[in-house]
């Protein structure tokens, strides 16, 4: 079912991105697996066919295209088959350089988000710490001044794309509190800085998103690295969060559809009893019934993005949408590897795959019960 926000030319520019994944990145991605990153001159491909700068203004070197367009680009690099690599472009197009294309200062905008969008650079986002998940206003991490400058102190984990060897985007502390929402700001640093270690993180699933725990001690920034102004990090993150949250949830959006496309092709190829898998009642019905809630995943996340788009800060319905499309994910990828017999259980087959990755989904850029208290939160605060 094909979204009713979405025009001709959406649907003609997502055949454009599926043929670019089919043709220059589905057959390298088993290996990318295994080295556990996106090689650099895949990060140029990608710059070179306009995908990495989708989000971004013309001005800035991007392509100006809308945020449905990106949406359905999300969906395309879901539809891979792959998390980890879905993840990493996630990150640096529409997460990272979010914040430089929307706060920074012109010449902070020109040194990275520029070399980012042609891929020469790969942009990180390092908020989580070891303390510091969910709850973000327990983050630890410092930026004290000195000089004209500052220096970075803590730990920040979980780090997508930190082993591309690019820069990340990275909330510390500047004001005098150290809980609570205020005196966070967000800077950028070479992951090469003096004083920052870069330190391997192997994930159970997500393998090429290039994960790493960052080590900052004494990391000098000089007073430029500040994006936009100084204690309005948790504002910025927070209206982020919003676009960060509906982009994931198309890219399970995606992944959904790829589970439900491989698992309609083997039970209508799977003999049994004399006939098909896909003979059975009960397997069209299960189908039939992943397919309608993808349906409404999908409708969700068009309409989220929509308002997001229109200029709304539509917290509940980014919530909703990242919290339905994900543990849609989850659902499906159980089930249809349930559908697969033991075919599914083999360690490389796709559902397989599907299946250890899913619940990433539901944690990454917050977990669902704080989806649900975001959702709740504005229920409750409208009166009877
Ligand atoms: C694959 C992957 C990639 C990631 N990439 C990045 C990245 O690039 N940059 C980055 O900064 N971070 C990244 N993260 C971190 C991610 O944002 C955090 O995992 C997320 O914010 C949750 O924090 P936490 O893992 O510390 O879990 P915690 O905060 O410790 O929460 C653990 C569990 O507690 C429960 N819980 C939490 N809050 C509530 C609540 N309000 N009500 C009820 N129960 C609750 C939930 O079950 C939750 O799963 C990534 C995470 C994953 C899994």
């Amino acid at each position: 079912m094909s979204s009713t926000l979405l025009t001709a030319d959406h649907e003609a520019f997502r055949i454009s991105v599926r043929t670019l994944l089919d043709e220059q990145v589905v057959p390298a991605l088993p290996g990318w697996e295994e080295q556990g990153r996106i090689p650099g001159h895949a990060w140029k491909t990608l710059g070179a066919a306009g995908l990495l700068g989708l989000a971004h203004p013309i001005a800035d070197g991007g392509t100006g295209h809308d945020l449905l367009s990106s949406v359905v680009a999300a969906e395309e690099l879901g539809r891979t088959g792959f998390s980890g690599f879905r993840a990493a472009v996630g990150v640096h197009t529409w997460m990272a350089t979010h914040y430089l294309a929307t706060a920074a200062a012109p010449a902070l905008r020109h040194r990275y988000l520029g070399p980012a969008i042609r891929g020469e650079r790969v942009a990180a986002l390092a908020v989580t710490e070891p303390d510091a998940g969910s709850d973000l206003t327990a983050l630890a991490t410092t930026a004290t001044p000195d000089g004209d400058g500052f220096r970075l102190h803590g730990t920040k984990t979980m780090v997508t794309n930190a082993l591309c060897g690019g820069f990340a985007v990275i909330a510390a502390r500047t004001g005098p509190a150290t809980r609570g929402p205020t005196g966070i700001s967000l800077f950028v640093t070479d992951l090469d800085a003096p004083g920052l270690t870069v330190t391997p993180q192997p994930l159970a699933a997500w393998h090429c998103a290039g994960t790493a725990q960052l080590g900052l001690d004494g990391v000098p920034l000089p007073a430029d690295a500040l994006i936009g102004r100084a204690g309005r990090g948790f504002h910025y993150l927070m209206k982020g969060f919003q676009q960060e949250r509906v982009i994931a949830a198309a890219l399970a959006v995606g992944g959904v559809d790829r589970c439900l496309h491989d698992t309609l092709d083997h039970v209508q190829r799977r003999a049994l009893f004399g006939g098909r898998a896909g003979d059975l009642q009960s397997v069209r019905h299960a189908l039939a019934g992943m397919h309608t809630e993808l349906s409404a995943a999908r409708l969700l996340v068009h309409d989220a993005a929509h308002r997001l788009a229109r200029g709304d800060l539509p917290v509940a319905e980014c919530s909703a949408a990242k919290l339905y499309a994900t543990e849609l994910a989850c659902r499906v990828a159980d089930r249809c590897l349930h559908l697969h017999g033991s075919a599914g259980f083999v360690a490389d087959s796709s559902i397989a795959r599907a299946h250890r990755e899913a619940r990433a989904a539901a944690l990454a850029a917050g977990p669902s019960e704080v989806m649900l208290d975001l959702i709740a939160g504005t229920l409750f605060s409208t009166t009877p």
